[in-house]
C-alpha cells in the first residue's frame, strides 16, 4: 500500500519532469519518515528510496542504527547545539542551519570525528514569524562566516513554504528562493555550492519543482497522515 503512495508521487514527479523537460535523476526525493515505524521505512526503502528526512534527533538516530547502512539520513527539522554530536557521521545532509552559532558546532563536532559535514542554510523567505531560519538579506554574511570552516560544506538552501490551501500561492516563495540561490552561486564563495535547492512538501512538491527545486521532502504522501500527541 505505501509502495502505491510511492508510485503515485513518482508518477507526479516525473509529469513534471516532462513538461518542464527536467531530467529525472536530477531531481532527489527524500521520503519524510518522522513520527513513522521502521517497519514503514523499510518498506519504502525496499520499494527502492534511499533518502529519509527526520525532524529530531533521537528518532533519527535510533533508526539509524536499525535499517540498512546505505539509507542517506536528512535532518530537515530544528537542531539544538547540545544535540549536534549525536548525529555527525550519521547525516547525509543538515537542511536546518539557521546561524553561525549551529554551524560552528557542527565544525566542531565534524573535526573531532575527522568527517566533513554537508549542510543547508535554512531561508525564512516567507518571513513567518513562527518558521525557523533566516531572512535572506542575512544570508551573505552568514555564509562568508561558514566558508573559513574546513569542516562544514554548504550545498545550497532549504525552505518551508506557508501551508496555503492553493499551493500556487507558493509559487512567488519557490521562484525567490531559486534566485537568491542563482545570486549566491554567481558569488563563488569558497567551500560553498549552490547545488541543492530543497524545497516542496506534499502539498506544493510539484510547484516547487516547476520553480526549480531539486529536492522536496515529501511526507504524508507517502506515510499518510501523522498522528502527533
Ligand atoms: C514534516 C516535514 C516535511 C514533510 O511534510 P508533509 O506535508 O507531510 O509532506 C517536510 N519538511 C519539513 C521541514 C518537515 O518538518
Amino acid at each position: 500500500m505505501l509502495k502505491e503512495n510511492l508510485n503515485l508521487v513518482e508518477q507526479r514527479i516525473q509529469n513534471v519532469c516532462r513538461d518542464k523537460k527536467i531530467p529525472r535523476d536530477s531531481i532527489t526525493l527524500v521520503a519524510v519518515s518522522k513520527t513513522k515505524p521502521v517497519t514503514m521505512l523499510q518498506e519504502i526503502y525496499d520499494a527502492g528510496c534511499r533518502d529519509f528526512g527526520e525532524n529530531k534527533v533521537q528518532e533519527l538516530v535510533d533508526k539509524y542504527e536499525v535499517l540498512p547502512k546505505d539509507i542517506r539520513w536528512h535532518m530537515i527539522g530544528h537542531l539544538q547545539r547540545n544535540k549536534v554530536k549525536y548525529i555527525i557521521g550519521k547525516v547525509a545532509l543538515i537542511h536546518s542551519v539557521d546561524s553561525l552559532r549551529l554551524a560552528e558546532t557542527i565544525e566542531k563536532e565534524s573535526a573531532k570525528k575527522n568527517v566533513t559535514t554537508d549542510i543547508l542554510i535554512e531561508v525564512n523567505m516567507a518571513r513567518e514569524e513562527s518558521k525557523f531560519g533566516v531572512f535572506p538579506e542575512d544570508i551573505d554574511n552568514l555564509l562568508y562566516e561558514i566558508s573559513q570552516f574546513s569542516h562544514v560544506h554548504v550545498k545550497g538552501l532549504m525552505t518551508v513554504a506557508p501551508f496555503v490551501d492553493n499551493p500556487r500561492k507558493n509559487s512567488e516563495i519557490f521562484e525567490k528562493m531559486h534566485k537568491l540561490s542563482v545570486d549566491i552561486e554567481s558569488k563563488n564563495i569558497d567551500n560553498i555550492t549552490m547545488s541543492i535547492l530543497s524545497m516542496g512538501m506534499t502539498n506544493d512538491y510539484e510547484v516547487a519543482l516547476e520553480e526549480g527545486a531539486n529536492m522536496i521532502r515529501v511526507g504524508t504522501a507517502i506515510f499518510g497522515e501523522r498522528n502527533y500527541h
